[in-house]
C-alpha cells in the first residue's frame, strides 16, 4: 500500500514537473523572442506614432490599415483583406498550416473630440477632429510587433504553427469583431489575445456585460391636435406607452440587468399629432442569452404599445456584444510573461512629464506614479459593467488580454491625457512591454498542446453544453456609416 501510493506520488510529481516543464520555453527561446520585438521596437514606435499622428475613426482606418498590413506583408504574412465585410479588416497569417492557430487581436480606430498633442496640457491639436484617446494606435502596432517576432521565431527555430493578426476595425461603437466573429473568421483558432493601453500593467482577465441595442420606429397618424385629433393616432404615445410598460418590467427582470433608452424622434410641433415617433433602446446583463431573452420582452411591450395605441412599430437592431469569457489558463500564462518581461521604466524625462500631466488629473485618491513601474497582482473574473466587441470573440476561442501603463497613472481612457501620454515615449515604452508579453505568451501556446488543452476544456465549461454562437445584431451588415454625421452610432 505504502509503496504504491509513494510511487503514485512520485508519478504525479514526475507529471507536474513535466507539465510545468512543457509549458515554459526555454530561457534560449525567451531571449530570442524579446531579440525580435527589440529588433522590430523603433519601427514599431514609427508606425504607432504615424497612426496616433492621422487618427482615423472606426470603419473609415484606411491608411492606418494599410500601415498595418504593408508592415506585416514586408515581414512575410500572407494578408487578406475586405473581409467580413469590411473594407479595413484585415486577417494576417505566417507560418505553417500544421500546428496550433495562435491569434493576435489588432484594434485601430480613434474617438470623435479626442484630438490632442502629446503635451501635459490640454492643447488639441488645430484642424483635427479625432484623437487616439483608448490608445488604439498602439495596440494595432504592439500586435502587429509581437507577430512579426514570433513569425521570425518560428521560422528560426523550425517550430510548426501559425500565428495571426486579426486587424479589427471600429471598437469604439461599430462591433466590429463582431462580424468578424458571425463570418466564421475564428473558426479555426485555437487560443486568442490581445492587448489594450492602459494606466497600469495587469493580466487580469475580467467579466463585463453583453449588450444589444435597437431603434423603435412607431408609425401612426398625423392630425391638427386641436380641431380634429380624433383623427390623429401618436407614434409618440406608442413610445410613451413602450416606455411605460419597460419601465414596469424592470422589477421583473434579473438582478444584474440594465436597460436605458433615449427618444430620439418625439414629433415636431405639439399642435400635430406625430406621425412619426422612435427611440432607442439598449439592454445588457452578463450573460448573453439574458439579454437576449429580455430583449425578447421589450420587443414585446413595443407590440403591445402599438397595439395600444393604433399605431404600428418596426425595429431595426443597431449594435450587440456578448460579455467577455475570461479565460484563467491563458490569464495566467500572460500574468507570468508579463512579470518576466517587467513594468515600462520611466527617465527622470518622462517622470517629469508624468508629474505634470498628473496635476490635470480629476478626482481624488489617485493612484501613485511609481505604480506604473509594478505589476499588478493577478485578479480572475471580477465583474466589471462595461461592453466590448472583444467579448464575441471570447465565445468562439479561448481568449484573455494584458493591459500596460501606457497612460499615467490615473489617466481614464477616452481621455485627452491618454492621448498625450499616448503619443509620445511612455505610450511607447508600455507598448513596447505589451509586445513582448504577447511574443512570449504566443510561441508559449504555439509549443504547449497541453497548456492549449487546459485552456479549452475551461473554455467549454465556461460556455456550457450545447452552447451555438448567435450573433446578437442578428443578419444586419455592418454599420460601415456610424460614425457620419447623419447615423446613429451603437455606441458600446
Ligand atoms: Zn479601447
Amino acid at each position: 500500500m505504502k509503496r504504491s501510493f509513494l510511487l503514485a506520488v512520485v508519478a504525479a510529481l514526475a507529471l507536474n514537473a513535466y507539465t510545468a516543464h512543457a509549458a515554459e520555453l526555454s530561457p534560449a527561446n525567451q531571449a530570442k523572442l524579446i531579440g525580435n520585438v527589440e529588433a522590430y521596437a523603433a519601427r514599431m514606435a514609427e508606425v504607432a506614432l504615424k497612426i496616433w499622428s492621422l487618427p482615423e475613426l472606426g470603419y473609415q482606418e484606411t491608411k492606418t490599415t494599410a500601415l498595418l498590413q504593408d508592415e506585416l506583408k514586408a515581414a512575410g504574412f500572407r494578408v487578406e483583406t475586405g473581409i467580413a465585410g469590411i473594407p479595413t479588416a484585415f486577417l494576417a497569417r505566417a507560418g505553417t498550416n500544421d500546428g496550433a492557430v495562435i491569434a493576435i487581436l489588432a484594434e485601430m480606430d480613434s474617438l470623435p473630440g479626442l484630438s490632442q498633442a502629446a503635451t501635459p496640457e490640454r492643447k488639441p491639436i488645430a484642424d483635427q477632429i479625432s484623437g487616439h484617446g483608448c490608445g488604439h494606435h498602439l495596440f494595432g502596432s504592439a500586435a502587429v510587433a509581437a507577430a512579426i517576432a514570433v513569425k521570425n521565431w518560428l521560422e528560426e527555430t523550425g517550430t510548426r504553427a501559425q500565428v495571426r493578426v486579426y486587424g479589427t476595425p471600429a471598437e469604439e461603437g461599430g462591433g466590429g469583431k463582431v462580424y468578424m466573429v458571425r463570418a466564421g473568421l475564428f473558426k479555426d483558432v485555437d487560443a486568442t489575445v490581445y492587448f489594450h493601453p492602459g494606466d497600469s500593467n495587469s493580466a487580469a482577465q475580467e467579466k463585463n456585460l453583453a449588450t444589444t441595442s435597437a431603434k423603435f420606429c412607431f408609425r401612426g397618424q398625423s392630425a391638427y391636435a386641436a380641431a380634429a385629433p380624433e383623427r390623429g393616432r401618436s407614434a409618440l404615445d406608442g413610445v410613451e406607452a413602450m416606455n411605460f410598460m419597460v419601465n414596469y418590467m424592470r422589477e421583473h427582470i434579473p438582478q444584474e440587468s440594465r436597460i436605458h433608452y433615449v427618444i430620439t424622434n418625439g414629433g415636431l410641433a405639439p399642435n400635430v399629432v406625430p406621425d412619426f415617433a422612435e427611440s432607442y433602446y439598449q439592454i445588457r446583463h452578463p450573460d448573453p442569452r439574458v439579454v437576449a431573452e429580455i430583449f425578447e420582452r421589450v420587443k414585446k411591450a413595443a407590440e403591445g404599445a402599438a397595439l395600444g395605441t393604433g399605431t404600428t412599430v418596426d425595429h431595426e437592431l443597431i449594435n450587440g456584444t456578448y460579455s467577455t469569457l475570461p479565460n484563467d489558463v491563458l490569464g495566467r500564462v500572460l500574468d507570468a510573461n508579463l512579470r518576466r518581461v517587467g513594468a515600462p521604466k520611466w527617465t527622470t524625462e518622462e517622470m517629469a512629464f508624468a508629474e505634470r500631466l498628473a496635476k490635470t488629473l480629476p478626482g481624488r485618491n489617485l493612484p501613485p506614479l511609481a505604480s506604473a513601474g509594478e505589476i499588478a497582482r493577478y485578479q480572475f473574473n471580477t465583474q466589471r459593467y462595461s461592453s466590448t466587441d472583444s467579448g464575441d470573440v471570447s465565445w468562439v476561442t479561448p481568449l484573455a488580454s494584458l493591459r500596460t501603463a501606457t497612460w499615467v497613472p490615473g489617466t481614464a481612457a477616452h481621455s485627452w491625457q491618454a492621448t498625450a501620454a499616448g503619443g509620445m515615449s511612455i505610450g511607447i515604452k508600455g507598448a513596447e512591454v505589451a509586445a513582448k508579453t504577447l511574443a512570449l505568451t504566443v510561441a508559449q501556446l504555439a509549443t504547449s498542446p497541453e497548456t492549449i488543452a487546459a485552456a479549452k476544456a475551461e473554455f467549454d465549461k465556461s460556455r456550457g453544453p450545447g452552447f451555438v454562437y448567435k450573433a446578437l445584431v442578428g443578419d444586419r451588415p455592418p454599420p460601415l456609416d456610424y460614425r457620419n454625421a447623419s447615423a446613429v452610432g451603437g455606441g458600446e
